[in-house]
């Protein structure tokens, strides 16, 4: 048994990821905000439960993150808190740069304390996982893939924040031999996703009748990862990863978004035909602007050296989690009102 501190464990990654660590046996901490994108009710089955402690606290304030170490005592931290939706980060960059810029220094500095102090044997087991996104990348053209080497180009306020939390990451590792990793991972789906991403908005305005807005032509190529073998990726770094790397994670999933929407329409036709066709909602918006073209992911690091491989196959991944929405009502319901009017985003 291992203590397994997640940050951001109420959002839509950080709850797969404390199901997992809970159900593989481990004590876990979530330290989470409950920003507009965070419900405790994405815990369910593991708050409450005897190995699961939930902290309502801001990554940004020292004295909260400080107690947390002091008091849980953790071996592993997984920081995932962020700011996380790219159109908000376009209407208001500021609390990007707050969270994920000095809420990422906030938790370094706290981390680096504590790991200081660790005796031996503590301090020479203690890892940092600082999950990132391909977008610090940019944009690819029609071939290749993003891989550890590719070099940094962020293209939003989103991804410009979190490309200056990794460069801070890696300084604490160089600078202060601090035993930290970095994993930048490609578009994720599945369960509890916030409901004002791409794949969530897209099920619950097509199970309602409504327009489904796709920006420009839908030519935009997103990398799709189940979030769940996000959340073992995450897992199998965090205790075999090499203090100072990046592991890219994907699993080859690459689809054109107006794709993943004809998807999703194709599916509901099949589960409510009276409403069949789906598709003639399709209404096509104003581009984003700077929206990266296109995004892939090369993770044969993480495949070659841990012996990494994802389990959920595209189609049948999209169909279970079209049922899952439909089927939690009750999860998304509460929440609508904290997403009405937003535009559609990606990640
Ligand atoms: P999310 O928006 O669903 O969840 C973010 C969580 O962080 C929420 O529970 C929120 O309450 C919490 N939070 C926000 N600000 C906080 C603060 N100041 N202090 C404490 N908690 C705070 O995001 P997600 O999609 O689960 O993404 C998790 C991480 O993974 C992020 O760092 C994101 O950049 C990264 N990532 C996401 C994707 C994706 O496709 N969703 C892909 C690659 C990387």
């Amino acid at each position: 048994m291992t203590r397994m501190l997640v940050t951001g464990g109420a959002g839509f990654i950080g709850s797969a990821l404390v199901r997992r660590l809970v159900g593989a046996g481990h004590e876990v901490c979530t330290l989470d905000a409950l920003t507009y994108a965070g419900t405790r009710t994405s815990l369910r089955g593991v708050d409450p439960h005897p190995r699961h402690r939930f902290v309502e606290g801001d990554i940004r304030d020292a004295g909260t993150v400080a107690d947390v170490f002091a008091s849980f005592q953790p071996d592993r931290v997984f920081h995932l808190a962020a700011e996380s939706h790219v159109d908000r980060s376009i209407d208001g960059p500021g609390a990007f740069i707050s969270t994920n810029v000095t809420g990422t220094y906030v938790l370094l500095e706290a981390a680096r304390a504590y790991w200081d102090k660790l005796p031996g044997a503590a301090q020479a087991r203690f890892r940092f996982l600082h999950v990132s996104t391909d977008e610090v990348y940019g944009s690819l053209g029609a071939e290749g893939a993003f891989s550890e080497h590719s070099a940094y180009d962020p293209s939003s306020p989103y991804s410009a924040s979190k490309a200056a939390s990794d460069h801070l990451v890696k300084a604490w590792t160089r600078t202060y031999g601090f035993p930290a990793m970095i994993s930048n991972c490609s578009n994720n789906y599945g369960p509890y996703q916030f409901p004002e991403k791409l794949i969530p908005l897209t099920i619950l305005n097509t199970a309602a009748g409504r327009a489904l807005p796709v920006y420009g032509t839908g030519e935009h190529i997103r990398d799709w990862l189940h979030v769940e073998d996000h959340a073992s990726a995450l897992d199998l770094i965090a205790a075999q990863g090499q203090i100072g790397a990046t592991y890219t994670v994907g699993s080859r999933n690459e689809r054109r978004n107006i794709d993943v929407v004809r998807t999703i329409c194709a599916e509901m036709d099949a589960l409510r035909p009276e409403a069949a066709p789906h598709d003639r909602l399709i209404t096509f918006v104003e581009d984003r602007p700077g929206h990266d073209a296109r995004y892939a992911i090369d993770p044969t690091r993480l495949e070659q050296d841990l012996g990494w491989h994802a389990h959920h196959g595209f189609a049948d991944g999209i169909r279970a989690t079209i049922r899952w929405y439909l089927e939690n009502v009750d999860w998304w319901q509460p929440l609508q009102a904290r997403y009405a009017g937003a535009r559609l985003g990606v990640t």
